[in-house]
């Protein structure tokens, strides 16, 4: 079948889901969504017997393990919920290692005596689930023929019910460990990392005075970038279906060169289908926010209000599932993808993050008074210890192979971490540092310690978009997570070094005040030392310059350009100490994601040559072998050699790419995913580089793929 224009024209068609959702009167309580489809609080309270709702709430509260007296009366209350919403099963929803979401659905109904079905849910279903999940990889911390892994029920972030057009099902966050106790999934971490942190920001609130605060939450909000094509483009390529990515596509005449689109008017196709997936996750409870189209075309982005890290985290894996699957509604695909297609600029999702106690403060908020500032500098300087000590973890956490095409590519943070505090911030530092203020230093850092530092008001407006880990004001905002990516382990990281530096800090902290030291004195000179030691990872310039990269070096950061390359910092003596140390991970918690994560490079390596070589093969040059019948029959000899010369450098890359993936049995490992960058990446370049000059010159009908103009402007 050749490809003709007409099917564009099929393409750019669209009907408003059948029936559109319409406006309605928002003025009135009963038409606004939100929350409507979760186990919240007011239902809790509404549902549960005051006692068991009273203990249930302390015990989120506090942050306690649940009472498990209390969970068939839970239970009992969320069934009959669930039931009255048309829910008919029940899943432990769980995110394994592999950075996915994964669930299996159990009936509510068991067989009667007399051929009728009861509605039965126990507190200890609730609480824990065995999913015979003994497919996941676990690196190692399970044999598949040890016992199973089971899943256990986070009462921290509320129970929800996902709709579809013929049910409805009960979904229970859950976390998913080994019966050893191992953590299996990407929530139990995150979950201890809390605790750490809150444990040790406690004891450093303490020192600095505060009596009153009893728990300190890790906040986050994550921008989500992501593309809207047409289905019909999406499924005439296997290379998006098997791998996410276009692993073939001329440069289009037109790119984002005009900036025509970052910004502009949402085209109502995609405008309707945004906001059906925003009252889809408004019913689910995620405070969607803010929508905008994004710098390469067909490219959007979405954020919510941001939440505490765990929910915040398991609203992004959902959020990332309703616009999948609510695209598809609209006749358009969600790609997700880090890097869908060369030349154009990528995915991302910044990850602000935050700490805030109980009683409502922002630590990372620099405040009005004096007093406020003494605690924003402490915590700012531990963050920045945090992240100069721990680079090579933090590029770590956002590793995976769709990200090497973007980390560094100009148009994303490098792969190299560094800190941009903004030229207020930095002032204050510097004024710090050199013990005397210049004249443009914010008001509110006036009379701290022996210090005098002049005035300026202090606000967030202040932005450096190339650096990868930038202050924003009253938040730290980390931009190189890729967009197809769990939020759990970048958060993991961020709160377990940020607990270790705190008790650092805090550490010194006492010893100068048992010393006999005064309050800001005792601190401003902490604040001095942390930023003297670990002002190299701080950086205000352009990230994406040639000039970083080489100052960046001199300077001793890291730049760790792949995912093999960075994967390694998981294991390091560093890392292994603080995760041990914080009871986040322990060395063989460590060690199974390092494999898995590994393991799963060279399988999607793989799978994107073994693509590569199959679509070349068999669509794109049998394509240009008839153009060229098709030379030969027109008699016009002189653009044969072209086109010739083409076919001879595909052919060639592709028998280079067929060794490359006859890869040697014995590779495992990071040898293995060594081998798949260096051989298999490498041969597939080739191949496509060969492949995108033939669909320059190729007759347009005979070109067996959707090309990148039409798959990016045809909306
Ligand atoms: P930008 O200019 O980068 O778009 P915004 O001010 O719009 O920044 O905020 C972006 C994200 O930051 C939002 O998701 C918002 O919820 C989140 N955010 C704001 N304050 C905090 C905080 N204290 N902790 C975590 N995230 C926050
Ligand atoms: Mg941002």
């Amino acid at each position: 079948m050749t490809r003709i224009r007409q099917q564009n024209v099929t393409a750019a068609q669209w009907s408003s889901n059948g029936e559109a959702l319409g406006a309605l009167d928002l003025t009135l309580p009963e038409n606004d969504p939100f929350g409507a489809n979760v186990f919240s609080v007011g239902v809790q309270r509404e549902r549960l017997p005051a006692d068991v709702f009273e203990k249930l709430q302390a015990t989120l509260a506090d942050g306690e393990a649940l009472d498990p007296s209390l969970a068939d009366a839970v239970a009992e209350a969320m069934k009959e919920w669930a039931l009255e919403n048309g829910a008919t099963h029940f899943t432990h929803m769980f995110q394994p290692l592999t950075g996915s979401t994964a669930e299996k659905h159990d009936s509510f109904f068991d067989p009667g005596d007399e051929g009728t079905a009861l509605a039965g849910f126990s507190g200890k279903e609730l609480v824990q689930g065995e999913p015979d999940a003994s497919s996941f990889p676990t690196g190692g911390v399970r044999a598949t023929f040890e016992a199973r892994g089971y899943t256990a029920w986070d009462p921290t972030s509320p129970a929800f019910i996902l709709e579809n057009p013929n049910g409805a099902l009960l979904c229970i966050p859950t976390a998913f460990a080994s019966w050893t106790g191992e953590a299996l999934d990407a929530k139990i971490p995150l979950l201890r990392s809390m605790d750490a942190l809150s444990r040790s920001a406690i004891k450093a609130l303490r020192l600095l005075g505060d009596e009153d605060s009893k728990r300190v939450f890790t906040t986050v909000g994550a921008e989500q970038e992501y593309f809207l094509i047409d289905e019909q483009y999406f499924f005439e390529r296997p290379d998006l279906i098997s791998t996410g990515r276009t692993l073939f596509g001329a440069k289009p005449p037109k790119g984002h060169e005009l900036d025509d689109h970052y910004f502009g008017s949402i085209p109502e196709r995609i405008l309707a289908c945004m906001l059906e997936a925003e009252l889809e996750m408004r019913k689910l409870g995620i405070p969607v926010k803010t929508r905008h189209n994004e710098v390469a075309p067909n490219q959007y982005e979405i954020a919510p209000v941001f939440e505490n890290s765990n929910v915040g985290s398991d609203h992004q894996q959902l959020m990332m599932q309703v616009l999948e699957s609510v695209a598809r509604r609209y006749g358009l695909v969600c790609l997700l993808h880090e890097k869908p297609f060369a030349g154009v600029n990528g995915s991302g999702k910044h990850n602000n993050w935050s700490m805030g106690t109980d009683t409502g403060t922002n630590l990372l908020d620099p405040g009005d008074t004096p007093a406020d500032n003494i605690h924003f500098l402490f915590f700012c300087a531990a963050v920045i210890q945090a992240v100069n000590k721990h680079q090579g973890l933090l590029r770590a956490s956002v590793a995976n192979i769709g990200q090497d095409h973007r980390l560094g590519a100009n148009e994303a943070p490098p792969a190299i971490i560094s800190i941009f505090l903004g030229g207020e911030l930095e002032k204050v530092f510097e004024a710090i540092s050199s013990g005397e203020g210049d004249p443009n230093t914010p008001a509110s850092f006036l009379e701290l310690g022996a210090t005098v530092l002049p005035t300026l008001p202090m606000h967030g407006g202040d932005r450096n978009r190339t650096s990868p880990f930038a202050f924003t004001g009253n938040k730290f905002e980390f931009r190189a997570l890729g967009s197809s990516m769990s939020l759990a382990f970048p958060n993991t990281v961020l709160n377990t070094i940020a607990a270790e530096m705190i008790d650092e800090l805090a550490g010194k902290l006492e010893a100068k005040l048992s010393g006999g030291m005064g309050m800001p004195e005792a601190v401003i000179e902490i604040v001095k030392e942390a930023y003297e030691a670990n002002k190299q990872v701080c950086f205000g310039g352009d990230n994406y310059s040639e000039e970083w990269h080489a100052e960046a070096e001199q300077r001793g950061l890291k730049n760790l350009r792949t995912t093999p390359d960075a994967l390694p910092e998981v294991l390091t003596d560093q890392t292994v100490a603080a995760f041990e140390d914080y009871q986040v991970l322990s060395k063989r918690e460590l060690e199974s994601r390092y494999e898995v994560w590994i393991e799963q490079y060279a399988i999607r390596a793989n799978i994107e040559a073994e693509t590569t070589f199959s679509i070349a093969k068999t669509m794109i040059l049998p394509a240009a072998l008839r153009y060229l019948a098709l030379i030969a029959e027109s008699g016009v000899s002189s653009i044969e050699g072209e086109v010739r010369g083409l076919v001879d450098e595909l052919v060639a890359a592709l028998g280079e790419l067929e060794s490359a993936n006859a890869y040697p049995d014995d590779l495992e490992g990071m040898d293995l995913a060594i081998y798949a960058r260096d051989k298999q990446i490498a041969a597939m370049a080739q191949a496509r580089e060969a492949a995108d000059k033939l669909e320059k010159v190729v007759a347009d009908d005979l070109w067996p793929l959707p090309k990148y103009e039409e798959m990016l402007f045809i909306k």
